[in-house]
């Protein structure tokens, strides 16, 4: 049989792959191929906790390709160099691959794709990170940029069909490639994840754990999904930000196993802001680096590396904020409401420019993704499409109070509060001396004094954004 190319990139999975299953049905022998040059990812590269989970998924990978009789050939350089050496070894002429949708490198492909055709080879390529194309959802030829209207008419559209079940055998492939995933350098460098591989298992298994809980999980979402200490959220995000599931087979998983659970509207919206964020990409490459509201992009941010470190490190003083941060450096993820909380300290209260905060999540999150996470700031920072308006500043002891009202959160990632009881442990600056030192706290020492006054930051906050806008108004 003729031998074809098969390339993974963000779609790390056998089950609904569009470009396996292509080239399966057209009777090839696949030759599966994983490519590395992190120089060729136009900065979007996975860095810190993420690469460490794209170097176990990978690894997880090639386990399922050999449970089946073949192997992934791993290779290191330019993908062109890549792809023109496997396919000579291998005797390949058809190359396949899942189109990626960051539009930086969809442009690095089509580029790829004539070169390969120059040099003689048949390239195929299908559509499967997102449940539509970003084209099929237009109003009046232009993009969405509101959340609910975008909704109504996705729920409306038809989503691409899950195409097919992981094969149960597969021939062997006759490329080797340049040796075992270690040879792409992806783990190397980490020092910091003895907490994320206690907490992660980035493969089938781990995600068939978590998929199991679904029903569970989608039950009560509407009910518990803000609650940070409930494990009330699905945390499928990295297993989906690497596509070892995607987010068709995972919509058809909800449908049919969670079709009665009163929470399962709910849950799909989520994956439809995933959506969105990837459609709201797409129609603006500059999202990383660019308010989509340009008049903010006038704010002075204050520079000061040791207030960043502080908020990096979980040593705000603020117990909500200070406990996300951690959660995000123990574990490689944060629950979304405290994104939400630490992301506005950060910007509104410290006024630091949300591009800071957004590189230390990519470097930190396991689910680090470059248009949720831009699109996640952007919203934070009031600056992009149908973001929480500039004026709305999360207060993070009312948040904490809310969300966390027993503070079990606090307790687990800042455990020197552990002994504070519930009434002080959101704002421990208050608590009354005898409490604290009931609470074995020494604010200062054991725990850090408040650093800023969440009153007089915000005034600052929104005098700084009102001027930004003003500012604006006259250069139009
Ligand atoms: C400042 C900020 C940065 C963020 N950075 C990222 C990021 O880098 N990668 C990432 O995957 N998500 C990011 N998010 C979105 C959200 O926090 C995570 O997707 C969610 O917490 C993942 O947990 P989960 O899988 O348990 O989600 P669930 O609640 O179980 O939701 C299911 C899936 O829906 C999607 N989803 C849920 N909430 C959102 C949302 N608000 N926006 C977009 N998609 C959503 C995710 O793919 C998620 O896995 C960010 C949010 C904020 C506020």
């Amino acid at each position: 049989m003729p031998a074809a190319l098969v390339c993974f990139r963000d779609d790390l999975r056998l089950s609904d792959n569009p470009a396996l299953s292509d080239a399966l049905n057209e009777g090839m022998d696949i030759v599966p191929l994983f490519t590395w040059y992190a120089a060729e990812q136009c900065g979007e590269a996975p860095t810190g906790a993420a690469r460490w989970w794209l170097h176990n998924a990978l690894e997880d990978l090639d386990e399922a390709l050999r449970e089946r009789g073949s192997h992934m050939a791993f290779m290191k350089g330019p993908a062109l160099d890549c792809i023109l050496r496997a396919a000579k070894k291998s005797k390949a002429r058809d190359v396949y691959w899942n189109r990626r949708d960051s539009p930086a490198l969809a442009r690095l492909d089509d580029k790829l794709e004539e070169q390969l055709r120059e040099a003689g080879l048949r390239v195929h390529t299908s559509e499967s990170a997102n449940l539509h194309s970003a084209e099929a959802l237009l109003h009046k030829g232009r993009h969405y940029r509101v959340f609910r209207p975008y909704y109504e008419a996705a729920r409306k559209t038809s989503v691409r069909k899950s195409c097919s079940n992981a094969p149960n055998k597969l021939n062997a492939s006759p490329f080797a490639g340049d040796g075992p995933v270690d040879t792409l350098g992806l783990s190397t460098h980490l020092n910091w994840t003895a907490g994320i591989r206690k907490t992660w298992a980035a493969t089938r298994a781990g995600m068939e754990l978590l998929l199991n809980e679904l029903p569970l999980v989608v039950r009560d979402y509407d009910l518990w999904r803000d609650i940070p200490y409930r494990r009330a959220t699905s945390r499928l995000s990295p297993y989906l930000r690497f596509g070892q599931i995607s987010a068709c087979e995972l919509l058809q998983r909800v449908h049919s196993q969670c079709e009665q659970c009163p929470g399962m509207d709910a849950f799909v919206r989520q994956l439809y802001w995933r959506e969105f964020a990837r459609h709201i990409l797409h129609y603006n490459p500059a999202l990383p680096e660019k308010a989509m509201d340009e008049r903010f992009d006038n704010i002075c941010w204050r520079e000061d590396p040791e207030l960043l470190a502080r908020w990096q490190e979980g040593r705000t003083g603020f117990p909500i904020v200070d406990a996300g941060m951690r959660q995000l450096w123990q574990t490689g993820w944060m629950h979304n409401r405290v994104r939400m909380i630490a992301g506005s300290f950060l910007v509104k209260d410290l006024l630091m420019d949300w591009r800071k905060g957004a590189a230390w999540f990519m470097n930190t999150l396991v689910d680090a993704d470059t248009a949720n996470n831009s699109y996640g700031w952007q919203w934070v920072a009031g600056c992009g499409a149908d973001a929480a308006p500039y004026f709305r500043v999360f207060n993070p002891v009312t948040q904490s109070r809310k969300f966390d009202p027993d503070g079990h959160y606090i307790r687990r990632f800042v455990p020197e509060l552990a002994n504070m009881p519930n009434k002080w442990i959101h704002a421990p600056w208050e608590a009354p001396l005898q409490e604290l030192r009931e609470a074995e706290v020494e604010l200062g020492k054991d725990y850090p004094l408040p650093m800023l006054d969440h009153s007089k930051a915000r005034e600052r906050a929104l005098a700084a954004y009102k001027s930004a806008k003003t500012e604006n108004n006259l250069h139009v």
